[in-house]
């Protein structure tokens, strides 16, 4: 079953970039699968509830979209896309087709619940601002001042498996 390490590697890769965020916990993963990559859903659905308790990830809503596969004709350059089974040439009827895209297993984004830090603990009391002249005094920039707790997604650029 390489669900299982497929799934390994992707909690790997989403708890360094949690935790370089400054995460406490993630609280949704994405991931982009291809038809071809023969992953099986429930088995991921099932790797990650045995491997995600004590990592960031635990409890995290896992949510999977496929790809579908796209060839191109090695005879008259024709492509298209097929299912798991069909990748002829629809144009020349060709079977010396290349796939181009649907073996694919990449993580589309993360949503993570940042630490939130309640007081500084008297640390930057006395020593604070001595360098920036009238930095409290400015006026709030735009119009994003309204608090809200919405988790912050994280677009890594499609970390490829
Ligand atoms: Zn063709």
């Amino acid at each position: 079953m390489h669900e299982f390490s497929l799934m390994q590697s992707v909690l790997d890769t989403v708890e360094t970039s949690a935790r370089k965020a400054g995460a406490v916990r993630v609280t949704a993963i994405r991931l982009t699968i291809g038809e071809m990559a023969e992953v099986v859903f429930d088995a991921m659905e099932f790797a990650f509830e045995a491997l995600s308790p004590e990592t960031l990830s635990e409890g995290a809503e896992l949510s999977m979209r496929s790809v579908i596969p796209r060839s191109r004709c090695c005879v008259c350059g024709e492509e298209f896309t097929h299912d798991r089974y069909h990748w002829a040439c629809p144009s020349c009827d060709s079977l010396a087709t290349e796939l181009i895209a649907g073996r694919e297993l990449f993580i589309d984004s993360i949503e993570i619940e940042e630490s939130v830090s309640i007081g500084d603990s008297g640390l930057t009391s006395d020593s604070g601002s001595a360098g920036e002249p009238d930095s409290t005094n400015e006026p709030p920039v735009g119009q994003g001042a309204d608090t809200q707790e919405e988790p912050d997604v994280i677009d890594d650029g499609r970390g490829a498996l």
